[in-house]
């Protein structure tokens, strides 16, 4: 059973513990690389022995910040201590710790999860949950305050990249004054929001651009304009010389569309097929299509794993996507 608990509290508990596992969820993203190392760091400034491990290692989109080096790979790295304690940042559900990840984070005595993602139903043996944060950043500002750690500039330039890849860079609708305010202690604290925006948004390799194009050749949209989706194959990966990391962003093109409400990008991983989805409020992708499907995230941006080929995946998504348009529009009407 696993007790919901303060960031305080979680501070407490970790103040105790040593041989520490930081993880982060599977294709980790800017929030779950950013808050992982940033605590990475923490924890390290505190004198203790630990390590960051995230599913597939270091993504090659934040390998420039500072401790990315460090990053280990759940799956196939020998970690240098056997840790005692493992602390799941960002993570929705147990599931998202990838295969190896579980028995990483099974194999600790002690079980902690720092998370804001409103369908999170908690796991491990204590864990810490704001489902409004725009990102686990602004709760790892907050714990490492509670921790006691001054923020360096190090922890700053990781944890303002978490804040700002979940929040949309404080466009999107989960923008809360208390993200600005985590933002702005990480500058405070040296964090460069020029350098770290123009790394994050205003600069992309030939293949990533090249992969942009590609997807978008592709896309399609329902007859009434609504729902659109697009595909992301490992032959275009290829053709392109992009890298899986670069379709992050690429769904935001096809929700930005006047008119469509919900988005679906199809994209072929070695497990099956991966569906990133994005609506506009009040349709609600999480709870109306991942979730169902066994899926999770937010309800606006949300995903899932399907072990299908892409076009099965796809057709399944799109049939509960159009259920969901139908219905919430139904609501609207009526309501
Ligand atoms: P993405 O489309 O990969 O950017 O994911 C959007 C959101 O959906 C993320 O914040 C994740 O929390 C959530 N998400 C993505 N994939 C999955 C999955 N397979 N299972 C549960 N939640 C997911
Ligand atoms: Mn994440
Ligand atoms: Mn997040």
């Amino acid at each position: 059973m696993s007790q919901r608990v303060t960031i305080e509290q979680l501070a407490d508990w970790l103040r105790d513990r040593d041989d520490i596992v930081v993880m982060g969820h599977v294709s980790p993203d800017g929030d779950a690389t950013g808050s992982t190392l940033a605590l990475w760091h923490a924890l390290r400034a505190m004198g203790k022995r630990a390590v960051v491990c995230l599913p597939g290692g270091m993504p090659l989109l934040y390998a420039w910040l500072s401790g990315a080096d460090q990053i280990l790979d759940t799956e196939t790295d020998t970690l240098p201590f056997e840790p005692k304690t493992a602390l799941a940042v960002d993570v929705s559900e147990y599931d998202r710790l990838g295969e190896a990840g579980m028995k990483r984070f099974d194999s600790c005595l002690y079980q902690g999860v720092l998370d804001h993602h409103k369908t999170n139903e908690g796991f491990g043996q204590l864990f810490v949950l704001d489902g409004e944060a725009a990102a686990v950043g602004e709760l790892a500002v907050d714990l490492i305050t509670a921790l006691g750690v001054g923020m360096d500039a190090n922890m700053a330039e990781c944890l303002f990249v978490a804040i700002s890849t979940d929040c949309g860079n404080f466009n999107y609708s989960n923008t809360r004054p208390q993200t600005f305010i985590a933002a702005a202690r990480c500058v405070e604290a040296g964090a460069s929001a020029d350098r770290i925006t123009e790394k994050l948004y205003r600069t992309r390799t030939l293949g990533r651009t090249r992969l942009l194009g590609a997807v978008l050749a592709g896309l399609e949209v329902s007859p009434d304009g609504k729902v659109a989706w697009a595909r992301l194959t490992d032959e275009m990966l290829r053709c392109c010389d992009a890298d899986k990391e670069d379709s992050e962003g690429i769904i935001n093109y096809l929700i930005e569309m006047i008119g469509v409400k919900v988005a679906v990008l199809a994209i072929e991983r070695q497990e099956g097929t991966k569906l990133s989805l994005r609506s506009k409020t009040p349709f609600n992708v999480a709870r109306d299509v991942a979730v169902p499907l066994g899926g999770g995230g937010h309800d606006c941006a949300a995903g899932v794993l399907l072990a299908m080929p892409l076009e099965e995946a796809l057709q399944k998504t799109l049939a509960m996507a159009r259920e969901a348009v139908d219905k919430t529009t139904a609501e609207m009407i009526n309501a």
